[in-house]
């Protein structure tokens, strides 16, 4: 993760740097003035590409973590149901679940009730009847 003190530091630098070559600026030798400016872009470059990288990290980071959670999901061990209806039920909760989702993608949607007989799932709008 990025630390957002270094990220600041960096942009602290960056000012520092200006200020630089607003003093390089006023150098009467114009020799040692192009030098200085040389060196004044070199670490500017420097800098930039640093906090670019920075960036980077942080975007794939976000991502591991977010592929992290989904396979926790997959493959966290999986609460034994019972079933209710040709739905799930999980002790200690109310409701009643959908089979499919919970047996291929781990999820825990709630059914919603058709008419008298039937069930439904709203997202793979699997029907479940009641005998
Ligand atoms: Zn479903």
């Amino acid at each position: 993760m990025v630390d957002i003190e270094t990220f600041k530091t960096l942009g602290t630098a960056l000012t520092s740097i200006k200020t630089i070559s607003d003093i390089a600026a006023t150098i009467t030798n114009a020799q040692l003035r192009q030098e200085l400016n040389g060196k004044i872009a070199d670490l500017q470059g420097a800098i930039i590409t640093a906090r670019q990288q920075m960036l980077e990290m942080q975007e794939k980071y976000e991502q591991v973590l977010e592929e992290n959670k989904q396979l926790k999901m997959i493959t966290a061990p999986r609460q034994k149901p019972q079933m209710q209806w040709g739905c799930y039920r999980f002790e200690g909760e109310d409701g009643l679940f959908c089979t499919a989702c919970y047996d291929t993608k781990g999820q825990k949607i709630q059914t919603t009730r058709l008419d008298i007989d039937f069930r439904r799932c709203p997202v793979c709008k699997a029907v479940f009847g009641a005998g």
